[in-house]
């Protein structure tokens, strides 16, 4: 009888990335509990765009569809729960639960996704990941040929009204009463058809999640079926930090991502990351590849360690 009660991995996150990992995981016969506390980030979409063989599918079947698929594997186990703290000893991790258990693992794979944060605006919550979206490559489609406004200034507004004329002829650049754009790039704008408006936006309009107006201080507004706004992404929690695992340098989008190496390891041996948790551009599609590999690199550095454990150790040098 199996005795051990050290799992070879734990995925914490079951969005797209964990999911993915898992699979390979359990594929490799390895050991794998998953513990996920339900938030994938696109789960306010009604449905994925651009995910080849399930372009539009709602994210809460897909998510279901990858559970189910991992049923298959009797080495993986899944809990729903979220990870609140962990520790890493000299032979793996200990994970402790909101519920107040704890688990331990040889590897731990995070895949815990980041908070989307968007503009302090009215209006945008009920409408987020639908007509108020902030990847075109994602939402684009569903709001092509409508009226659209893309809500930034300076060249991070001019860059992103440009994109989206690829979906419309009808752009407005929402830059506000500071647009900090120069003659130049006025006259790009100008040139690409995209109007600029700079009165400063303070609500929008429509029924339910539709949006059909973007609403100004005294209350006039402008027609508007589709708007891209700024997001930035922010660890969810601070796991990884705690864990020990440093983050990369700030982008303009991505906050404090985690700096992995080529192995999908973090700077701590033994952590690897996969998915938003750690990438520049972040979709489905990155998020599915990215834990399938890291979910490789973790066999790979299970079976270096279980054939030389005294010069493989649990290090991101040990996967082979
Ligand atoms: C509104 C919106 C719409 C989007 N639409 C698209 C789209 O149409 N097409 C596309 O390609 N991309 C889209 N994206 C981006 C895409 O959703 C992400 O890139 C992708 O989901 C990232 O996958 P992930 O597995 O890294 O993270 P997530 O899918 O966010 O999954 C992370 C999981 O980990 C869990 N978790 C976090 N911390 C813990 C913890 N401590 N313990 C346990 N569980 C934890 C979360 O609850 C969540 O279930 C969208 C993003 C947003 C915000």
């Amino acid at each position: 009888m199996d005795t051990d009660t050290t799992w070879d991995c734990i995925v914490v996150g079951g969005g797209a990335a964990g999911l993915s990992g898992a699979l390979v995981l359990g594929r490799a016969r390895r050991r794998t509990l998953v513990i996920d506390a339900g938030e994938q980030s696109n789960r306010f979409a009604h449905g994925i765009g651009g995910l080849l063989g399930q372009d539009t599918r709602p994210p809460a079947e897909f998510y279901a569809a990858g559970r189910d698929e991992l049923a298959a594997y009797p080495t993986v186990a899944l809990r729903a729960g979220e990870v609140l703290r962990g520790e890493r000893h000299d032979d793996g991790f200990v994970l402790e639960l909101a519920d107040g258990s704890r688990e331990t693992a040889r590897r731990v794979l995070l895949a815990t996704g980041m908070d989307y944060r968007y503009p302090a605006l009215p209006g945008i919550e009920p409408r987020w990941g639908r007509s108020v979206f902030h990847c075109p490559f994602c939402h684009g489609w569903e709001v092509r040929d409508e009226a659209l406004g893309v809500l930034d200034r300076g060249e991070a507004g001019l860059h992103r009204a440009l994109l989206l004329r690829m979906w419309s002829e009808d752009v407005t650049l929402f830059a506000g009463a500071s647009p900090d754009l120069d003659e130049t790039e006025r006259a790009q704008l100008a040139a690409a058809g995209v109007s600029i408006e700079e009165r400063d936006v303070a609500g929008l309009a429509g029924p339910g999640d539709t949006l059909t107006a973007v609403v100004f201080a005294d209350g006039s507004e402008r027609a508007c079926g589709g708007l891209l706004v700024p997001v930035t992404l922010h660890q969810r929690s601070s796991l990884a930090q705690d864990l020990g695992a440093a983050v990369a340098a700030p982008t303009p989008i991505v906050a404090d991502g985690l700096e992995l190496d080529a192995k999908h390891c973090t700077t701590v041996p033994g952590l690897f990351a996969a998915g938003d948790v750690s990438v520049k551009m972040p979709s489905v599609a990155t998020a599915v590849a990215a834990g399938s590999t890291a979910a490789a690199m973790v066999v790979q550095s299970l079976m270096a360690q279980a054939h030389d454990p005294v010069a493989a150790g649990a290090g991101s040098g040990a996967a082979g």
